[in-house]
């Protein structure tokens, strides 16, 4: 870790509402920022430029690969299968109510090798009139809590269970999460991801088939197919009751774990 990225970890974290470092976590982080910095200097003085990776091998800050190991051929027939999804998906009218009110669908975003998925809720006026899934207020609080998992939007993938926002924000109906689950099931099967966060109770409901609360549901491990599912609170109740980042950090450190990364 080079001191700058350091610098915008402690900051990412600061942002998620981490507040305290143990001592030794610390200087370990320290320690490799002085370690960078003097591999660097030497590799500047050698003139020797790093070769650069394929987005496929990207090692990230926390030492380990995020994206699966897909060859070419296999990531391009990932998008194309996304992207046929996609367009079927910007024409459907399932839910009627919602697609008169919509200015588009949000269908998704991130890597298709994505190794961890972040699960949500439903497009709001910031995502209906962008097309992108959380770049509102909560997304700009998922962008700093994926950023203190060491980690960036773009080695992950972000979708809603509904792609369509419903009027004034309200709660996805039974039906339409319903009319829906056709389609984040097969984005999820598209992608198959390691890990599968659900961010609030309407993601993890749905996916898991349950009526528990978020509260029950998060702290332990479930599983959906293949993928391991950890279930947290949605950025937007964060910014409601900004005591609950806690916990979100320790189900992040928890689902990091999975991958061998301790935070
Ligand atoms: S929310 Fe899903 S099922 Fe309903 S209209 Fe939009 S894309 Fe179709």
């Amino acid at each position: 870790m080079t001191p700058g990225q350091l610098r915008q970890h402690l900051e990412s974290l600061a942002a998620a509402g981490v507040l305290d470092i143990p001592r030794l976590q610390l200087e370990g982080l320290a320690a490799s920022a002085e370690a960078a910095t003097s591999v660097s200097q030497a590799a500047a003085e050698a003139q020797e430029v790093p070769a650069a990776q394929p987005p496929s091998a990207t090692v990230g800050a926390a030492g380990w690969v995020a994206l699966q190991p897909l060859d070419a051929a296999m990531l391009a027939t990932r998008q194309q299968q996304l992207q046929t999804l996609g367009t079927e998906v910007a024409s459907c009218r399932r839910c009627e109510e919602l697609a008169c009110g919509r200015r588009q669908t949000v269908f998704g975003a991130g890597s298709p090798a994505a190794k961890i998925c972040f699960f949500g809720e439903a497009p709001g006026a910031d995502e209906d009139a962008t097309g992108e899934p959380f770049v509102g207020k909560a997304g700009q609080l998922l962008t700093k809590i994926i950023e203190a998992c060491q980690l960036s939007r773009e080695e992950v993938y972000i979708l809603n269970v509904l792609k369509c926002r419903p009027p004034g924000n309200r709660k996805p109906l039974p039906d339409e999460v319903a009319n829906c689950r056709d389609y984040f099931q097969q984005q999820l099967a598209l992608i198959a991801p390691e890990v599968i966060c659900c961010l609030g109770a309407t993601s993890a409901q749905a996916l898991l088939d349950t009526t528990e609360s978020i509260g029950k549901l998060r702290g332990r491990w479930h599983r959906f197919g293949n993928a391991a599912v950890i279930c947290t609170y949605h950025p937007s109740y964060l910014l409601r009751n900004p005591a609950a980042k806690r916990d979100v950090w320790d189900d992040m450190k928890t689902m990091m774990r999975h991958f061998g990364c301790e935070l």
